[in-house]
């Protein structure tokens, strides 16, 4: 096995087998050595930073080239703080290779609205804690409320006019658009519309006297955005009755009930597409979870970009961009990922509980390729006249995905 050298924990030049690497990397300071590659550092160090970025500090010798920057955390994203929550965003701005997708973090206290509002991007979510409400209406005037709670999902078309409530107990939830550029703070926003329309029109647009508006501003002065609001009562109570009755189709997704995962010996990978989830029509996802050592497998994505987010766990993931090119990040809950199409790539658990991480991409459809089940439906002399591999390893590719693998012991 190949064994890696790093100063950890005051240990010089302890030799480390590499399956034990992140664990050493994570509770000591890692050094920028592999082998007789590299040497300690003697200038500045953010060692937080290093320990988290074991990788990068000392890359694999399989990695070679320039590779772009694929890794952002929101816990490095600037933070809108309002009395209601906050909220945090990872767009082209922070990750410049970004350019298909953007992604919010935002959180409500009980009760916390995200103003009634609208956008150019179309909107994907998924719950990370607590629950909340949701409502949207389509251009017909058919209506939609949903309450969602952790790990549901919901998507509003874009341009469709929607808002956020948090339930008792508060929530957190990601929200992914299908434009990098997108920035959260650009939204089309009820009470800066109502504040920027003269009174005389809003007057008319209601049949209202004007002085039903007198309060907008001062009340309003610019936008609410996320503010405080009661808890909402039943979800029942809040169904409107729309003489065009509801919208055909949901706008949430109750995972659990509406997906079977694929299970693998590494875990499962579960995909929400516009297959099972009709108003995801621009955004597919896939939700992932690797067991500690196992490999979200070689592979890659024909169609987009891929855009991930961390839910929990660590792991590593190399992309191969061609021409002899290679990168490997270290990922944390928390954090954003981004591999361009076609780029081939892997994820493994590097931790020691599982890892669960989402897969999303700017696509009607979810799809990718397998590098082992490619081979595995080849001509096997075909396959041994690339590459030198024993008959027996030939013989045991697999026909079918393995998505993840548990690896041999
Ligand atoms: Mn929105
Ligand atoms: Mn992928």
């Amino acid at each position: 096995m190949k064994r890696r050298d790093f100063l950890a924990g005051g240990l010089a030049g302890a030799a480390v087998a590499a399956t034990a690497v992140k664990a050493t990397a994570i509770a000591g300071t890692p050094a920028p050595v592999d082998g007789d590659r590299g040497a300690d550092i003697l200038g500045p160090q953010n060692k937080p930073l290093e320990r988290e970025n074991p990788e990068s500090l000392a890359p694999p010798v399989t990695d070679a080239g320039g590779t772009p920057n694929l890794k952002f955390s929101f816990d490095q994203a600037h933070n809108r703080l309002t009395k209601g929550g906050w909220a945090r965003e990872v767009t082209v701005r922070q990750l410049p290779i970004a350019t298909a997708l953007a992604g919010v973090n935002m959180r409500l206290k009980p009760g916390a609205i995200r103003e009634l509002h609208w956008h150019s991007a179309a909107e994907w979510a998924i719950m990370l804690a607590g629950r909340a409400r949701i409502t949207v209406i389509d251009p017909q005037g058919r209506n939609f409320v949903d309450d969602v709670g952790v790990g549901e999902l919901w998507n509003f078309p874009a341009g469709f006019p929607h808002s956020i409530q948090a339930l008792d107990g508060g929530c957190e939830f990601v929200l992914v658009f299908d434009d990098g550029n997108f920035s959260e703070n650009d939204t089309f926003l009820l009470t800066d519309w109502m504040v920027h329309t003269p009174k005389d029109v809003l007057a008319k647009n209601f049949s209202a006297p004007e002085s039903a508006f007198s309060r907008i501003p001062p009340d309003i002065e610019q936008s609410r955005y996320i503010f405080n609001a009661p808890v909402p009562g039943p979800l029942n109570a809040d169904k409107v009755s729309a003489p065009a009755g509801a919208t055909p189709i949901s706008y949430s997704f109750h995972t659990d009930a509406q997906v079977t995962p694929v299970t693998a010996p590494g875990g499962q990978v579960r995909i929400v597409d516009s297959s099972v989830f009709p108003a995801a029509s621009t955004i597919a996802a896939a939700i992932i979870d690797v067991q500690p050592g196992a490999v979200r497998e070689l592979h890659w994505h024909p169609t987009a970009d891929e855009w991930s987010y961390w839910v929990q766990g660590q792991g590593r993931m190399t992309a191969f961009t061609g021409k002899g090119g290679a990168a490997t990040f270290d990922f944390q809950a928390g954090d954003v990922g981004y591999v361009p199409v076609a780029v081939g790539h892997y994820v493994e658990n590097t931790g020691s509980e599982p890892l669960r991480f989402l897969e999303l991409f700017k696509s009607p459809r979810y799809a990718d390729f397998s590098l082992a089940q490619w081979l595995g439906l080849l001509p096997p002399e075909l396959v041994r006249d690339h590459l030198p591999l024993p008959k027996d390893v030939i013989a045991s590719l697999p026909r079918n995905k393995p998505l993840v693998v548990a690896g041999r012991s």
